[in-house]
This record gives C-alpha cells, sequence and structure tokens, in this order.
C-alpha cells in the first residue's frame, strides 16, 4: 500500500489530525471551490481537515514541478476532467506529492511555508460541481431495497427474475445534478391518485430522497472496447455520495414500461469530494456472499480479484433536519445506517457491465449505485422504504412525523470508512433543502 495511507503519517496542519474530521491526510479528496464571494470559474482543491489546498496555487508555486507536464497543466483547470482523464498511476503521483507536502517531515520548510499561504478555510469557500458530467446512469445495485421496493408494487413477486443476473440500470440526466447545498425545488408533474381514473398535474405529494453513492470516471473507456472487470477500478477517479430525489407519485404514474423519467430528472445532488480509489485502497473488503441457490455472476461479471476485494466497507447514514429543527437549533434527525458492502453488485461489476457492449465511459461520468439498502428496518436508504410506501409514517428525533419530506426539509447524507490499523476517512456531506413547488 503507497506511502499516503500509513497510519504514522501526520500533517503539520492541526485540524488533520482533528479525530472527528473526514479529512485526514490520508483521505485527500479532490474538489472545486470558489473563494467566498469570489467570481468566475472554480479552483481544484484537496480537502485537509477543516482546510482546502489549493492545487493550482501549488502548481504556480512551483510544488509541483517534479510531476510530468500534463498533470500540472490539468491542476490548473476549473474542472476536474482532465486529471481524471489521466492514467491513475500519474493521479496517484501528484497525490504523494500533496501528501508529502503537507505531511510531517516530508516537507521542505520552505514548501511547508509556501503551502500554509496556498490553505483556504473550508468555511470561506463555495464548493462547486467536481467536474463536468456528461452522462449520468444510475443502478440498483442493493437487493434489499429492490425487494423491498419490489414488495410495495408486487406482494407475491417483488424480485424479478433477472435481479440476481444483469445489474439493472437506466440512463439519468445529467444537467439537473447539482452540488450539495443547493436547493431543490419540489417538482410538478403528471399524477393518478389512488381510484382517480385519470391523472391530473400537481405538485408532487410524495417526495422522496435516496442514499446513494456514486463513481466518476477517470479515464473511462474508447467507444466498442469493454472494460474487463479487473480492471474497473482504474477506471474510476473515485466516489461520492449521491441523492437520488424522487418523486414517486410522478414515477408511479409514469414508470411503466420504460422505467423512470421526471420522477428522478428534476434534480440529483452530489458530495463536493470525490474520494479516490487510492484513499479507499485499505477498506476494500470481499464481495457481498451470494445466498445459496443464488446464480453466480457470469463470467465477464466475475474474477477471483472482484470476490475478494470488490466492495467497499463504507458506512453511509441520512437525516432529515426540518425547518422547526432549524430554527430550535436542534441536530438532524438520523433515521438510517446502512453498509455499502451489502450491495449486492460491486463497484467493478457495476463498471464492467456498463462497458460490455462497448458503450464508452467518459471522464467525469457518474454512475451511481442505486439507493443503499440493507435486511434491517434501520438500514432503509428511503422513505419509500422505512414508511412502507408511505403508509406507516415515522416520527422524528424532535417528535414530528413524515410520510414523505415536507418542503423546507433538508436531507443530509454522511458517509465514512474505518478499519482497525488506518486512519478513518469521512466523506464529507450530501445535503440539499426542499423549497415549494413553482407557482
Ligand atoms: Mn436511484
Amino acid at each position: 500500500m503507497n506511502r499516503t495511507l500509513d497510519s504514522s503519517r501526520t500533517s503539520w496542519l492541526e485540524s488533520a489530525s482533528s479525530r472527528s474530521t473526514d479529512f485526514p491526510i490520508q483521505n485527500l479528496p479532490f474538489g472545486v471551490f470558489r473563494r467566498a464571494g469570489a467570481s468566475g470559474p472554480g479552483t481544484i482543491g484537496v480537502a485537509i481537515g477543516d482546510r482546502i489546498l489549493d492545487v493550482a496555487g501549488c502548481q504556480r508555486d512551483a510544488l509541483l514541478e517534479d510531476l510530468p507536464g500534463r498533470v500540472q497543466r490539468a491542476c490548473l483547470e476549473p474542472a476536474l476532467n482532465a486529471l481524471m482523464s489521466l492514467p491513475r498511476g500519474e493521479v496517484t503521483a501528484l497525490r504523494e506529492r500533496l501528501s508529502d507536502v503537507l505531511a510531517e517531515g516530508t516537507a521542505q520548510p520552505r514548501e511547508r511555508e509556501r503551502a500554509s499561504r496556498l490553505l483556504v478555510a473550508q468555511g470561506e469557500a463555495e464548493m462547486r460541481l467536481p467536474c463536468a458530467i456528461g452522462d449520468y446512469t444510475d443502478f440498483y445495485a442493493s437487493i434489499d431495497h429492490a425487494t423491498n421496493v419490489g414488495r410495495l408494487f408486487r406482494p407475491d413477486n417483488p424480485l424479478l427474475p433477472n435481479y440476481k443476473w444483469v445489474p439493472i440500470g437506466y440512463h439519468g440526466r445529467a444537467s439537473s445534478i447539482v452540488v450539495s447545498g443547493s436547493e431543490i425545488r419540489r417538482p410538478v408533474g403528471q399524477v393518478r391518485p389512488e381510484g382517480a381514473d385519470q391523472p391530473r398535474v400537481a405538485a408532487s405529494a410524495r417526495l422522496d430522497y435516496e442514499l446513494e453513492v456514486g463513481c466518476l470516471v477517470g479515464q473511462g473507456n474508447e467507444l466498442g472496447r469493454p472494460i474487463p472487470i479487473d480492471e474497473a477500478h482504474d477506471r474510476l477517479f473515485g466516489l461520492c455520495l449521491v441523492n437520488d430525489w424522487s418523486a414517486r407519485d410522478i414515477q408511479q404514474w409514469e414508470y411503466q414500461p420504460l422505467g423512470p423519467f421526471l420522477a428522478k430528472s428534476f434534480a440529483t445532488t452530489i458530495s463536493p469530494w470525490v474520494i479516490t480509489l487510492d484513499a479507499l485502497e485499505p477498506f476494500r473488503v470481499p464481495a457481498a456472499a451470494r445466498p445459496d441457490g443464488d446464480p453466480q455472476p457470469l463470467p465477464y461479471l466475475d474474477s477471483a480479484s472482484n470476490r475478494a476485494r470488490g466492495g467497499i466497507d463504507l458506512r453511509l447514514t441520512v437525516g432529515v433536519r426540518t425547518r422547526r429543527m432549524r430554527e430550535l437549533g436542534s441536530p438532524v434527525s438520523w433515521m438510517t445506517e446502512s453498509e455499502f458492502r451489502r450491495m449486492y453488485w460491486t463497484v467493478a461489476q457495476m463498471v464492467a457491465h456498463h462497458a460490455s457492449n462497448g458503450c464508452n465511459l467518459r471522464p467525469g461520468d457518474l454512475i451511481a449505485s442505486g439507493t443503499v439498502s440493507g435486511p434491517s428496518e434501520r438500514e432503509r436508504g428511503c422513505l419509500l422504504e422505512l414508511t412502507s410506501g408511505g403508509t406507516a409514517p415515522l416520527t422524528l428525533d424532535d417528535g414530528e412525523t413524515r410520510t414523505f419530506l415536507e418542503d423546507g426539509d433538508e436531507v443530509v447524507i454522511r458517509g465514512s470508512c474505518e478499519r482497525q490499523g488506518f486512519v478513518r476517512i469521512g466523506f464529507g456531506e450530501c445535503r440539499g433543502i426542499l423549497t415549494p413547488a413553482e407557482g
């Protein structure tokens, strides 16, 4: 494992050693920020403790001069796409260099002095989308989610027969992906209430979130050239958190026969920091074991390495902070804790499947996992599951109840990875506040 992951490595920046930080020196996620009040394009940075290290500034101050020219040029771009398009090894080299600049003992005094002038407080920065996202695909990789949702629609036959053979997904909408913190407007659409013989147009009354993990593509593949499963991780740049906002009443009416459309395309929120595959290396675990009697994956979706290390031990949580909680200063009411390692299909299987017909994945494309749910009630990753289709209201920490989201509700997703002998890393937050429908 590379030296950036060594648990004895510490930063000269004190906040990076705080036990509660998501961003110790072992993490160094990439993002794009703008100094508060500044206009113009964003700047690439890495999160460290409660600061952001300005990576473009590092290039201009000659802190990256040993790296290849194309790596240095990519650091000056206003989005991560150019960096994402480089071979994974070159991004690894950049990450090692940034780690050395920030680490106690490896940074030369003059480097440390220069880098310390390139730190921006996260509280004084506005995060942007990390990259231009050309395409967005959303999978359905949690068998517990697929079963819970399927049961609401088809009590006798919750799981369709293809589920255990083919990773199910749909093409989402890239233009409406927004960064954490953006307001989400409640959509208006065609709905057909229970018992009505005709649809009507109305603001969605069954608005939901979906707790998901997103993969941002790195180098990807050429059109016509599938990605072998054992190369899948090397074609990715990193992971983020995703909230796939979903209007269940619009979805219920429109989804057959081609799947979700306007019920999902009005907005998707992603977290601003991209956690690299390098930083996630210590947290790779065996793919979830398939129960006896389930088919083994077809050869293009199977490999010894995927079985041994295809899972990622990432714990996720989602909560709601209502308008009243914000007014009273109450904390988020956490509702769900689920584990990404339980997914029926691994990240590598989703990537290999996506490219198996020759479809090209391009730098910055977003591949989301689908709602991450687990077998117990506490592990349900959306309100549709938590409230059994809106029939069993949920009581929040302050006594308020919800079936679906109300205007003013803020949904917050967090994720973190822990393992004995390694430093805990976090994903930061993916949050969005719901505002009333237009008009
Ligand atoms: Mn989804």
